[in-house]
């Protein structure tokens, strides 16, 4: 493209960026002010007025625009900030947004497929004029810990690309985000005048998994080995569509196997703290979801990778739902829940679970905020030396207890890892730095060592492999101030790093297309898109 058309077609506009020679080359002259800013300029501009911005969703907002109008820009920005932004484009703001996406939805961006358009999903997916290598797709079902958000959980896809393109250099052009519209339960949404969806209660049943199932073909088929991440599901369909799925296609589940990672990573952390080591560790959860289930499988795995039998180890992990304790004998449970149903008398609350189990570590994914109350945490110091305390659900308004807390009521003894960003706290004298147990230091990578080595299918072992490859990006400094997780800023030198590892289990285990390069992590590097003009 040429002139408007160019400075209308975000992968290619530059705005003021455009030089001289580009201008008369392009047929740009007249459309833009005579002054030509370079790029870093240009960032500078939209971080001052970012910042003038006075409040988080405004921002939101603002990123949304300029990644509509110039996405190099909007990806140098967020590249150069990403402490700052990152929390604007994804968790917690990202849950706002969807929240009130009727309300500032703009251009649109990916792929809105409805249930009306079944037979036809192939025909639409023709209609996307790139050749897509990473789907993100939801239905919008389990927005964060907010629920059924309907179409509006478009957010969610949108904010993950963003961060895979941002953090691991997926090129921009390779990521399509799809939101599966089949309904919404969402009663608010339904009487909403300004609901962007299909106003109708979702399709259940032989329905959804037929349209399901239509949508999974009709990718495949229209970007061969795309590999394409479920995210968002809520958790009866997220287990059976990965179940269902995995070993035949390229494909994962951010909410089970992502989160598994990276907790599996900040318990690493925490034990070269400790001394102790994973097997010895009495984990348990509140919550017993995606999020949870996906966790005790891969320590599960971990554990046994240091010798126990898969007895032991499950009987080291512990599941709370919204009845309870899980333990055997418990009536309707379902089937993710079953390995982890263990010999024990049913108990009354959290607390009672805490003094009678006495675990290690405790690890909150259950969308309940404040659920880790003063005398949770103060059992737990009671107990251990050095608690493993993680507070990971989403946003800020269901985390488990705040920094704050879970440092002040173990007197500064807790390892603590939180789902969304908290500022640094200060107590009897000492800074602690909490950093996010958060997806975004292990998907990215996933991401691009698989579409690097072109793998066929997305294994655990891989999720492994790039747990391992996280902690041990954590430097003796971090841990020294309590941080479980290595600096943000360091994110695409860690997705790098776990570009390599996962693309090498690729290789090593015959599902990558193509001989194996000699310098794995120089070959993912040089695939990695660099946002600059
Ligand atoms: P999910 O599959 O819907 O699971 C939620 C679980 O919480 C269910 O097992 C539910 O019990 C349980 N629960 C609900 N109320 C409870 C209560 N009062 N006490 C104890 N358990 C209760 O959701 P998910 O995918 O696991 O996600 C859960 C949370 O984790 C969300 O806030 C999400 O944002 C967060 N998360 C964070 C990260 C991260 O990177 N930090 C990653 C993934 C998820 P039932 O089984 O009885 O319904
Ligand atoms: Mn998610």
């Amino acid at each position: 493209p040429r002139g408007l058309a160019l400075l209308r077609d975000p992968l290619l506009n530059k705005g003021t960026g455009f030089t001289e020679q580009e201008r008369d080359a392009l047929g740009l002259r007249g459309f833009l002010p005579a002054g030509v800013l370079s790029m870093q300029a240009q960032a500078e501009r939209i971080l001052v007025n970012l910042r003038s911005l006075p409040s988080d969703l405004e921002k939101y907002v603002a990123l949304n625009a300029l990644h509509d109008r110039n996405e190099a820009l909007f990806f140098r920005v967020v590249c150069d900030n990403i402490d700052e932004i990152q929390p604007l484009i994804y968790t917690p703001t990202v849950g706002l947004a969807c929240q009130k996406y009727g309300l500032i939805f703009q251009r649109p961006r990916g792929l809105f497929i409805s249930a009306n358009d079944r037979g036809r999903i192939a025909e639409i997916l023709a209609n996307w004029p790139y050749r897509a290598k990473l789907i993100v797709v939801t239905d919008g079902e389990r927005i964060l810990g907010l629920g059924d958000l309907g179409a509006n959980g478009m957010g969610i896809p949108v904010g993950k690309l963003s961060l895979y393109s941002a953090c691991a250099g997926i090129h921009p052009e390779e990521c399509l985000p799809v939101m599966l519209d089949v309904g919404t339960n969402n009663e608010e949404f339904l009487k909403d005048p300004y609901y962007i969806g299909l106003r109708q209660k979702r399709i259940t049943g032989a329905a959804y998994d037929e349209f399901v199932d239509e949508f999974m073909t009709a990718a495949r088929a229209a970007f061969p080995g795309v590999l394409i991440q479920f995210e968002d599901f809520a958790n009866h369909a997220a287990f059976k569509l990965l179940h269902k799925y995995r070993d035949d296609a390229c494909v994962f589940n951010d909410d089970i196997q992502g989160t598994a990672a990276v907790a599996l990573a900040g318990l690493f952390s925490a034990l070269r703290i400790t001394g102790g080591r994973l097997r010895d560790q009495r984990v348990l959860f509140l919550g017993a979801g995606e999020a949870a289930t996906g966790i005790a499988d891969l320590v599960v795995s971990a554990m046994m990778a240091e010798g126990l039998s898969e007895a032991e180890a499950l009987q080291r992990n512990w599941l709370t739902d919204s009845r309870g304790l899980v333990v055997k004998g418990r009536e309707n449970l379902h089937g993710h829940k079953l390995r982890y149903a263990h010999e024990q008398a049913p108990l009354g609350d959290f607390l009672t679970s805490i003094r009678t189990l006495k675990p290690t570590a405790i690890i909150g994914v259950a969308a309940v905020g404040g659920a880790f109350t003063p005398e949770v945490l103060q059992a737990m110091a009671e107990l251990n030396e050095r608690p493993i305390i993680f507070a990971l659900s989403n946003p800020t308004s269901k985390a488990e207890c705040s920094a704050e807390a879970a440092y002040r009521y173990t007197q500064g003894r807790a390892l603590f890892a939180c789902g969304s960003p908290y500022d640094p706290v200060k107590l009897d004298g000492k800074t602690f730095v909490p950093r996010q147990g958060n997806n975004s230091y292990i998907f990215p990578g996933v991401g691009l060592g698989a579409i690097a080595s072109g793998a066929r299918l997305v294994t655990d072992e891989m999720f492994m492999a790039a747990a391992h490859t996280l902690a041990n990006c954590v430097t003796g400094a971090d841990l020294e101030q309590g941080s479980l997780y290595p600096a943000l800023p360091r994110i695409r030198e860690v997705s790098a790093l776990i570009g390599a590892a996962v693309a090498g289990v690729a290789y090593q285990n015959g599902l990558a297309s193509g001989p194996a390069p000699n310098d794995l992590l120089g070959f993912v590097e040089q695939k990695m898109y660099d946002p600059r003009y």
